[in-house]
């Protein structure tokens, strides 16, 4: 799997300070949670991450390719369910889905519905697909639960853990859901107002107030 080092991050919009002064790091073939409640600049990390923003100062160093199934899913809602997952596959110029519907065989049964159509888990499954389509070595998920019934939420977070257990895959799992995100993840940071206030075993976190 890939890493993750952010050293000292900051990062602005305008006058304001999303990030201020954030480290944090994820080792090769960890889980990591990336909790904190809405405002606190998890997106804005996840962005920075993805190269979509540039620090102010600091530096974010990846290791390996970076995926990021963002917040919003962005499917094109016109095209089917395997040409969003082939226009997922631009930086390794993969085109071909087959290896995305063995590791998520539920989209293969999808594959000529329009994602437009799907159901909210479904869409997610898409969007965690074209992410896959990438051949990531670190995956950034952004609030895998938003929208989405708990049952639907297990069956996707059973799907990220196997990957990070079978193929090594690196994850940021990003949630607002920390309960979710306790019960897969072995280490968490918690963002509030752009500043890093808690990390640890998540076993230690769950306990503390
Ligand atoms: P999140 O749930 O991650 O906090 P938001 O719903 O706050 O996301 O933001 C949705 C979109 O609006 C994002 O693209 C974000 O960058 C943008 N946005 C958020 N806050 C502001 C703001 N204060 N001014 C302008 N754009 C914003
Ligand atoms: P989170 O993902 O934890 O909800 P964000 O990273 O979306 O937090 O936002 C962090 C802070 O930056 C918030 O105060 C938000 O309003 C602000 N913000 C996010 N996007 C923008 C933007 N495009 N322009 C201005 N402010 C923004």
């Amino acid at each position: 799997g890939g890493t993750i080092e952010v050293t000292d991050l900051v990062v602005t919009y305008g006058s304001a300070t999303a990030l201020d002064h954030v480290r944090l790091s994820v080792r090769s073939g960890e889980m990591v949670a990336l909790l904190g409640p809405n405002g606190a600049g998890k997106s804005t990390l996840a962005d920075t991450l993805s190269g979509i923003l540039t620090p102010r100062s600091g530096t974010v160093e990846v290791g390996g390719r970076l995926a990021h199934i963002p917040e919003g899913r962005q499917l094109f809602p016109d095209l089917t369910v395997e040409d969003n997952l082939s226009l997922g596959g631009w930086r390794s110029r993969e085109r071909d889905p087959a290896f995305v519907f063995d590791l998520l065989p539920r989209l293969a049964e999808l594959r000529k519905r329009r994602a437009g159509v799907l159901s909210g888990g479904e869409q997610q499954m898409v969007a965690f697909g074209r992410a896959m389509m990438s051949r990531p070595d670190v995956l950034v998920v952004d609030e895998l639960s938003l929208g989405l019934a708990p049952m639907v939420t297990r069956d996707l977070a059973a799907h990220l853990v196997a990957l990070n257990r079978e193929q090594g895959l690196t994850v940021l799992l990003i949630e607002q859901n920390a309960r979710l995100a306790f019960g897969v993840c072995e280490r968490a940071y918690v963002l509030e107002a752009g500043r890093v206030v808690a990390e640890g075993p998540c076993a230690e976190l769950a306990e503390s107030p």
